[in-house]
């Protein structure tokens, strides 16, 4: 962190002179909670110790300003409509002036340097960093902190919908805003309500195992899962799934497809089991969190069938070396596991990971150790 703020400190007075303010926003994980989003459930994010980070400062122009110390690429536009740079990078920081703009809010033009340690693409929103880093900033910068979080992670969603091409939910921006540490998040989809429990695994460590593939698959999959959730919910007479039990379930078992029954089941089970977690939580008990991680897994893979060979074999190395959870983490068909491991089985299971999965697939999985940290924040200078 200290490396980071010293490069972005450097080079933002190298370019414009006398320093700004500095931010930060997270990435974030999600320890349970899979495909409920869209059937009304719960969602278990939490904001992780990797960030975007920029300094900012009004520069009394009508443009932005901006230099991506990773990308190595300067970017300036205008505030209008019509101003939208062609970079991908800058397209996020645009997106996040104009949605702030069309609710009503202030920006002017600013300077900005920015850089993270949020690996990108890897699963752990490192656009949701980005977007709520700006958002953060120029809500403090230029309207009195008047927007109200979940307005930003709004804004955050927003520009992904109208300025990236990626038509997400809101779980990202929402955890990368509103992560505390040593929290997690339980976010309801249907109320938008949240919770935070304590998530202090004294003796574990959360580490993420990232496959590196990324299965393309026909037909879409995703609304396929969709679709069949919709089926079932119509059968049962409740908006969505969010409503249902699985005595409801099976209750009409006779009259929907098997593959209808197993999506819907998953659904159900993952809604009660991001419950248990919470309650196994608040007691302290992570033996049953990961237990609760396995079956979410094994719910993915052979119910909701979202996983594939390489997710499904870094599970197995897991639990055959007795790791205490293990799970595919977002939407499937590839990228990351996440798992919860003891303290004293972390630098083995690492090394057989590593090693195994090299051996069958052919490259080395990433490995990244997360702390679930805050969200958005600004940085003040002791930090
Ligand atoms: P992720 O799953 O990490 O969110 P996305 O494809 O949604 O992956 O977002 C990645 C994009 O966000 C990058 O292509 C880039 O445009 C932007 N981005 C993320 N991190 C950085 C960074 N450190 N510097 C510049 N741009 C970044
Ligand atoms: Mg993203």
């Amino acid at each position: 962190m200290e490396s980071m703020k010293a490069k972005i400190q450097k080079i933002f007075k190298e370019r414009f002179g006398e320093p700004g303010t500095l931010y930060a926003s997270a990435g974030r994980i999600n320890l349970i909670g899979e495909h409920t989003d869209y059937n009304g459930g719960f969602v278990f994010p939490g904001a992780i110790d990797k960030v975007i980070m920029a300094e900012i400062k009004p520069n009394g122009l009508d443009k932005v300003r901006v230099y991506s110390i990773d990308i190595n690429e300067y970017a300036e536009f205008g505030l209008k409509e019509e101003d939208a740079p062609s970079q991908s990078w800058a397209r996020y920081i645009f997106g996040i002036c104009r949605e702030i703009q069309k609710r009503g809010g202030t920006v002017k033009g600013f300077d900005a340097v920015f850089a993270g340690n949020v690996p990108l693409g890897a699963g752990l929103s490192s656009s949701a960093a980005l977007e709520s880093c700006f958002a953060f900033a120029l809500n403090d910068l230029y309207n009195s902190n008047s927007i109200d979080k979940f307005e930003l992670a709004k804004i955050g969603q927003s520009t992904e919908h109208n300025y990236c091409g990626v038509n997400c939910g809101i779980m990202d921006q929402f955890a990368s805003v509103f992560g505390r540490k040593g929290n997690l998040m339980r976010l309801d989809c249907r109320s938008m309500e949240y919770e935070y429990f304590p998530f202090n695994p004294e003796g574990y460590k959360l580490v993420l195992v990232d496959s590196r593939v990324k299965h393309e698959l026909k037909d879409s999959p995703y609304n396929k899962r969709r679709e069949s959730c919709e089926r079932v919910a119509k059968m049962l007479g409740v908006e969505t799934l969010r409503d249902a039990t699985m005595e409801n379930l099976n209750a009409i078992k006779g009259e929907i497809t098997a593959e209808d029954y197993f999506r819907a089941k998953f659904v159900i089970e993952e809604k009660q089991r991001v419950l248990d977690v919470c309650d196994a939580l608040n007691a302290g008990d992570y033996e049953t969190v990961g237990k609760k991680m396995y079956e979410t897994h094994e719910g993915l893979s052979k119910d909701y069938e979202v996983s594939c060979e390489e997710l499904d074999f870094l599970n197995d190395v897991a639990k055959t070396l007795g790791v205490t959870g293990s799970r595919i983490m977002g939407g499937g068909f590839g990228g990351c596991t996440i798992n919860l491991v003891k303290n004293d089985l972390h630098d083995d299971f690492i090394e057989v990971a590593v090693r195994k999965f090299n051996e069958k697939y052919g490259h080395e999985p990433k490995i990244y150790d997360v702390v679930i940290s805050d969200g958005a924040r600004k940085i003040e200078e002791a930090e």
